[in-house]
């Protein structure tokens, strides 16, 4: 790859800081983050490759740049063949849009106390993003598509995701706290701001 359009990072986090300082209601806010997401994983040209690294062992989360205010966040994700993440929430809107390969997407909904799949299974292509939120339905399990290649997607959460307490739920539905951190990594390729 020749040098990374590293601008378009930047021009998508500009467009996002944008939007969100007009405070938009949750509809707009992810209908035009969702464009904006859209366009930025519809080219493949401006990820620098140590973000883009796999880890035989798990799936890694790349820190690509934290709003000073911690309002979003933006993270690689990199899913080595046939990873996967397990069942967990966000607690925070969340968009997910592949720039490479494929993943896999399975809602989930409790009711009764029980964990149960809501609608079918959801394969995103690059280029295609999809939301998440406690409004519109929080809770996935998300996968790499293939088994024997890497795939990449980029997602933006309304929060510093790396540090929320959340929940990761076992096959009955139990639910587990956790936080995920982010990937050790190379220092992001924008500026990040400490949120403290
Ligand atoms: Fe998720």
């Amino acid at each position: 790859m020749s040098a990374p359009r590293l601008e378009r990072l930047s021009g998508f986090i500009s467009d996002l800081d944008a939007l969100l300082s007009r405070a938009p209601g949750e509809a707009e806010r992810l209908s035009e983050g969702r464009a904006l997401l859209g366009a930025l994983v519809a080219c493949d040209d401006w990820l620098p490759d140590p973000y883009a690294a796999s880890d035989p062992k798990r799936y890694q989360q790349y820190l690509l740049y934290r709003d000073p205010e911690a309002r979003f966040s933006v993270v690689s994700f990199v899913w080595g063949p046939g990873q996967a993440t397990p069942i967990h929430n966000h607690t925070v809107w969340g968009l997910i849009g592949v720039l490479r390969g494929a993943e896999l997407s399975q809602a989930y909904e409790i009711s009764g106390g029980s964990l149960s799949p809501r609608g079918g299974l959801q394969r995103l292509k690059p280029g295609e993003v999809e939301a998440v939120s406690p409004a519109i339905g929080d809770i996935h399990r998300v996968a790499n598509a293939f088994g024997d290649r890497v795939s990449v997607s980029i997602h933006v959460y309304g929060g510093d995701i790396g540090q929320v307490e959340r929940s990761a739920f076992d096959d009955e539905g139990r639910a587990r706290r956790f936080v995920s951190g982010y990937a050790p990594v190379p220092p992001p390729p924008l500026a990040v701001e400490a949120r403290r």
